[in-house]
């Protein structure tokens, strides 16, 4: 099991017979801050499957921290269990008991399978707990600097492939309509772009054609995979993780990719095959990280307007990856992971005084 861990700080095993929680909470570096991550509730096949989840999940959030500098570092939770049979009041209540016992070293919140309600019985047992609905403390709706992060992602791409930010007058295919793909389709429509969409909810697609009414732009509907051969500027998936791969690759017909869906290479080298395509690859964690911008936001005070500044840096950070990756001849995938491991490298050198928790009181009385 430690040759398994090799590179994380520390795994916990939750176990409450009372409540059914089985629970796995991985910190895998806290060089930057406590560890920030969400808890993800799945019927894993396996106790196995689930560890697999967790440290690969967590590992990528130490990534996301650091490429958008909030002072945290990376961690995640995994509770093995049906998210329609098995929440329970009680159950997030001992899992916010475990979380406690971390002292600090760990926050968390909703992810995939779980709801920001249910962190509101475990926001009685921690407050290690971020993204809880506005009226218990949270900072609301987290797709919404989600999306904006992406619009700045598509204009540092546009600059790079065109010259100019401009989002207007470019075609744009956008797979999927939820909470982070119907924002940006949205604002695309209303700057003047063409998009083609794709949604398995049709009722998304519907609320698209009556927003659309009146916008500048004009959006056309492809069924499934047409969406990855339709001719246009950028690809912009927002729903499923793994969709470049060798066979969409093939398929592509567009500059760029920029999107909010997380893990969009299948694998590391599909970032290499897109850069040898001529293809302008938007490492997903970089252009997505909005919403973990505005949850650790939330541990200092709740501020929309420092939000939105560093969500615009998502601009400046993707720029100088782009340049880097230039510049070393490597893919944009290989050149944001090397631009984060320097970020946490310098940290380690340097050694602060103003420890988190001092900082959260600072920024409470600030
Ligand atoms: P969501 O669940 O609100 O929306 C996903 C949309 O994709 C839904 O409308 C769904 O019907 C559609 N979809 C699912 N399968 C599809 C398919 N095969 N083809 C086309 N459409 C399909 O999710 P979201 O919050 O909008 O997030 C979108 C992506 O961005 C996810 O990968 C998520 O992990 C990632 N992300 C979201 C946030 C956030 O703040 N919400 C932050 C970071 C990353």
């Amino acid at each position: 099991m430690f040759e398994r861990i090799n590179g994380h700080e520390q795994v916990l095993f939750c176990n409450d017979p009372d409540t059914g929680l089985k629970a796995i909470i991985a910190i895998h570096n806290t060089t930057l801050g406590p560890a920030l991550g969400g808890c993800r509730m799945r019927p894993y096949a396996s106790t196995d499957e689930a560890i697999e989840d967790v440290l690969r999940l967590s590992k990528g959030m130490t990534y996301k921290c650091a490429a958008a500098d909030v002072d945290f570092g990376g961690g995640k939770s995994v509770i093995i269990g049906d998210p329609l049979k098995d929440r329970t009041p009680e159950l997030f209540r001992a899992f916010g008991q475990f979380v406690e016992s971390l002292n600090g070293r760990f926050y968390t919140g909703t992810d995939m399978g779980t709801t920001p309600g249910d962190f509101v019985h475990a926001l009685k047992e921690t407050n290690c707990i971020v993204g809880v609905p506005e009226e218990y403390g949270g900072s609301g709706d987290s797709s919404v600097p989600t999306a904006q992060g992406v619009l700045y992602g598509l204009k540092a791409s546009n600059n790079v492939m065109y010259g100019s930010d401009e989002l207007s007058g470019k075609v744009y295919s956008i797979q999927g309509l939820g909470k982070v793909g119907f924002k940006v389709a949205e604002k695309l429509l209303e700057v003047g772009a063409d998009i083609y969409v794709t949604d398995i909810n049709e009722k998304a697609i519907k609320n698209l054609v009556q927003v659309a009414e009146g916008l500048k732009g004009n959006v056309k509907f492809v069924e499934g995979n047409e969406i990855y051969s339709v001719p246009a500027d950028v690809f912009v998936p927002c729903a499923l993780g793994g969709i470049i791969n060798d066979e969409t690759i093939e398929q592509l017909k567009v500059k760029a990719v920029v999107g909010s869906a997380n893990n969009q290479l299948l694998k590391d080298e599909h970032g290499t095959y897109l850069q040898q395509k001529g293809i302008l690859y938007a490492p997903d964690y970089i252009v997505n990280a909005g919403g973990l911008i505005q949850v650790s936001d939330e541990l200092y005070n709740p501020n929309k307007a420092r939000v939105l500044a560093k969500t615009r840096a998502i601009y400046d950070t993707l720029m100088e990856i782009y340049q880097n990756s230039k510049a070393q001849s490597i893919s944009t995938a290989e050149a944001a992971n090397l631009f984060c491991d320097s970020r946490i490298e310098s940290r380690k050198k340097r050694n602060s005084f103003f420890s988190h928790k001092k900082r959260q009181k600072w920024a409470v009385r600030n």
